[in-house]
C-alpha cells in the first residue's frame, strides 16, 4: 500500500473498503465482519501519527465531507 497523501486533518473519512480480520469500530466499538463495507479513515492519537481505523459507514458519517 503505498498512500503518500499528506494528511494534515487529524480525524477523516477517506474512501469505503473493506476493513482487516479483526478490526473494530472506534466509534461504537463493534467488531466489523470480514464482509462489510467499511469506511476507512484516520484517527487522532495522544502520541504519535494519526492513526488509520476502520469506522462502520454509519458511524463515518459524521467525518464525511459535504
Ligand atoms: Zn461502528
Amino acid at each position: 500500500m503505498a498512500s503518500s497523501t499528506s494528511d494534515t486533518d487529524a480525524r477523516r473519512d477517506e474512501y469505503a473498503t473493506f476493513a482487516p480480520t479483526g478490526e473494530t469500530c472506534p466509534e461504537c466499538d463493534q467488531p466489523i465482519g470480514p464482509l462489510e463495507i467499511c469506511r476507512r479513515g484516520t484517527a487522532e492519537r495522544h502520541s504519535g501519527p494519526p492513526a488509520v481505523v476502520y469506522r462502520h459507514t454509519k458511524c463515518a458519517e459524521k467525518y464525511r465531507r459535504r
